[in-house]
């Protein structure tokens, strides 16, 4: 992990530009690429989350600066000598990251199945359908094909697609279970969508394993989608793995929800906390639970469980932040 010294990346009134992007790429040594990464990136003030592996890469990452921005972009398809990188792209006036992170894991996209590679001939070519082509799909054959989200229950919570089935999974590495379980026939047309495309990459693999052999994800995903139809076979907001919590229809960060002091969820139940009076929103699960319901935060819980006594606010470090940028 890199901490960058915000005070001099974080401009007051400047947007932050946003892009999420991966690849399946064999890379020989993720080690020496992170140090590459690491240091182009505190050239260009570049904050966000990269996961490195030798079968690829998985990002998202931010800057104010729009012409650091495009130049990242374009250092990543260089870097690893690439003639496209599918960029999804989106704006927000808050800060999605607060620091730089890159990782090196077994897998960029968590199966917990190493050994499962994507062919390079499948990359890209096979079994993605473009929005329109989605769109259509959905218009013309709704009564013959299968739509699956394959995000976790809180994501689909947010927002789906009219009629996708949801798995009520935990996490992604149970989707195959929920599969085997569904009965559906392997002739069956089967489509697969996440929220950038990459676990969809996966899916289909351990899809095809299982003889499924007539399933198509949505290219890039529901950010992707979203881009290009806005207001149409999806509903709701969807969820994103960084502070913004969720995007809306026009991929701007939610005015909705914040993530649950509490358990980390989606949170849209407004309350005043017993202890310190602040406002706070809470998720629908600990909106139910005696001890958690009542206060703003770990720390309050804790405090007001200990001795019922009032006292001050606890500023989280993500809004000490945005309160500097603020004024
Ligand atoms: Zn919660
Ligand atoms: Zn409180």
């Amino acid at each position: 992990m890199t901490r960058l010294d915000l005070s001099d990346i974080l401009l007051p009134d400047t947007p932050f530009f946003i892009t999420a992007f991966y690849q399946f790429i064999p890379i020989t040594d993720p080690e020496k690429m992170k140090l590459q990464l690491t240091e182009k990136a505190q050239e260009l003030g570049i904050l966000g989350l990269i996961v490195l592996g030798t079968e690829g890469f998985n990002a998202t990452t931010c800057c104010q600066n729009k012409d650091h921005f495009e130049a990242w972009k374009k250092y990543f398809k260089e870097l690893f000598n690439l003639e496209s990188l599918n960029n999804k792209d989106s704006e927000s006036q808050l800060p999605p990251f607060l620091k730089l992170s890159i990782k090196v894991k077994p897998e960029i996209v968590t199966t917990g199945r190493t050994d499962l590679k994507l062919p390079k001939e499948k990359q890209n070519q096979n079994f993605h359908l473009s929005p329109d082509e989605w769109e259509e799909v959905l218009r013309s054959e709704k009564e013959d094909v299968v739509v699956i989200d394959t995000r976790n229950w809180y994501e689909y919570q947010l927002g789906t697609f009219n009629g996708a089935l949801n798995p009520n999974i935990e996490k992604f590495t149970e989707f195959p279970n929920y599969f085997k379980k569904q009965n559906i026939s392997p002739d069956k047309k089967i489509l697969i969508f996440c929220t950038g495309g990459i676990r969809c990459e996966k899916g289909i693999l351990e899809l095809q394993e299982e003889g499924f052999n007539n399933v198509y994800q949505l290219e890039g995903g529901i950010l992707n989608y979203l881009k290009e139809k806005p207001h149409q076979s999806f509903t709701g907001e969807c969820f994103v793995f960084d502070n913004r919590v969720a995007v809306d229809q026009e991929l701007k960060p939610t005015t909705i929800y914040k993530l649950c002091p509490h358990c980390g969820q989606p949170a849209a139940t407004r309350l005043q906390c017993v202890r310190c009076d602040h406002e706070y929103l809470i998720c629908e699960s600990c909106v139910k639970i005696e001890s958690k319901k009542d206060t703003c935060s770990k720390n309050c819980a804790f405090q007001w469980q200990l001795n019922k006594k009032k006292g001050p606010h606890q500023e989280a470090p993500y809004s000490k932040v945005i309160k500097k940028l603020k004024t």
